[in-house]
């Protein structure tokens, strides 16, 4: 009998990076079987039901049902309902992908049955210690017994913060392998009504540093409010910024076409022909540099220094986004490894790591 591989999705952004490996492993011979977890952190059609959809991933074989919540009561709930899960139907490991809650939740879970865990998309590191995902990150680093990361220098801080490099490997990104796969589809799907290809940026925002304290939020508001007279602007609304937007009396800023979370294939679309993107999102600025689309990091740091390094991203403040708009970064340079085969390079590790 086949290994069985439980892939666990908690948040939005896990899912094109978990269907990287699911479609690496049905176009070769049988390395496991794959089994997606839904944890339930994001679990409307907008932030999951459709991304399964557009991804091409079936329905989760095993949900676990927990949302909502502070960090604790996600993250305890989450351990308890896997750990019930994989002690009635236990896995030959299990791949925790990105950095939520629900991703470190599983993990800890898994490694305490001793199940062995890998984690996509291991060693990112902003250097903001206080940052929710970056404790997350550290402590999935910290216990997981596979770490893949996205290109050779994640792999060597990895290795120089002491993990063993039997258990290191950079497969490169896997957003990248999904973007590549659905770009020409997207491409052919039309823009919201009177964008022009070409013709506006993007805006996307919804870190907690930037969305739930109000001073801040105002800020950004403001600041792309000014912003969308230097450039069209279209801003599909994150739901966590939206909810602060209405506890915090804000407005939409004029002049901006303020869009729905929008389905994955539509906004690889947005992206596709739009003229630069400002975002505090990880997997924005991994599919920007991607395409070659310039892009602004609403942040003061970014795990993704890949993204700075090739020229095509820059860190900006809400006050500098303005004339960051009208003197934007050129085009990324090509990001070793950001080649569409890290879900091949997963699934040929996985099959020395299962070989029976
Ligand atoms: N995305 C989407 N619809 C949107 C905005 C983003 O499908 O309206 C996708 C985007 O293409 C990327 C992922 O969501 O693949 C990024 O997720 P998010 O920004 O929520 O999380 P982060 O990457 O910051 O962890």
């Amino acid at each position: 009998m086949r290994a069985v591989l439980h892939m666990v999705a908690a948040a939005r952004p896990n899912l094109p990076k978990l269907a990287a490996l699911w479609h690496a492993l049905a176009e070769a011979p049988p390395v496991c079987t794959p089994v997606l977890v839904h944890t339930g952190q994001h679990h409307d059609a907008a932030m999951f039901g459709d991304l399964l959809d557009d991804l091409g991933l079936p329905a989760p074989g095993v949900s676990l049902g927990i949302s909502g919540g502070s960090h604790a009561e996600l993250t305890g709930r989450t351990m308890i309902a896997a750990e019930a899960a994989w002690q009635r139907d236990r896995p030959a490991m299990v791949v925790v992908a990105g950095d939520v809650d629900g991703a470190l939740a599983a993990g800890l879970a898994a490694r305490k049955l001793r199940i062995p865990v890998a984690h996509l998309e291991a060693g990112l590191r902003c250097g903001d210690a206080d940052m929710p995902e970056e404790i997350n990150r550290r402590a999935l680093d910290a216990i997981s017994d596979v770490l893949w990361a996205p290109d050779d220098a994640t792999a060597a801080r990895l290795r120089a913060e002491g993990h063993g490099a039997a258990r290191v490997r950079a497969v490169g990104n896997a957003m990248v392998d999904s973007l590549l796969r659905h770009l020409p589809a997207a491409r052919a799907r039309p823009l919201p009504a009177g964008l022009q290809p070409g013709g506006y940026g993007i805006v996307t925002l919804h870190r907690p540093a930037n969305v739930d304290d109000e001073p801040a939020l105002r800020a950004l508001v403001a600041a792309v409010e000014d912003a969308a007279r230097a450039l069209p602007l279209a801003w599909p609304l994150h739901p966590r910024t939206r909810a602060r937007m209405d506890r915090f009396g804000l407005g939409p800023p004029r002049g901006v076409r303020m869009l729905p979370p929008l389905r994955y294939l539509d906004f690889l679309a947005l992206m596709a022909h739009a003229r630069l993107v400002a975002t505090d999102s990880g997997g924005v600025q991994e599919e920007a540099a991607a395409l070659g689309l310039p892009c602004l990091t609403l942040r003061p740091s970014t795990e993704r220094p890949a993204t700075l390094d090739a020229g095509g991203n820059r860190l900006v403040t809400a006050a500098g986004l303005a004339d960051a708009m009208r003197d934007p970064p050129g085009r990324a340079a090509p990001i070793p490894l950001w080649d569409g085969r890290a879900g091949a390079r997963m699934r040929d590790h996985l099959a020395e790591l299962l070989a029976p």
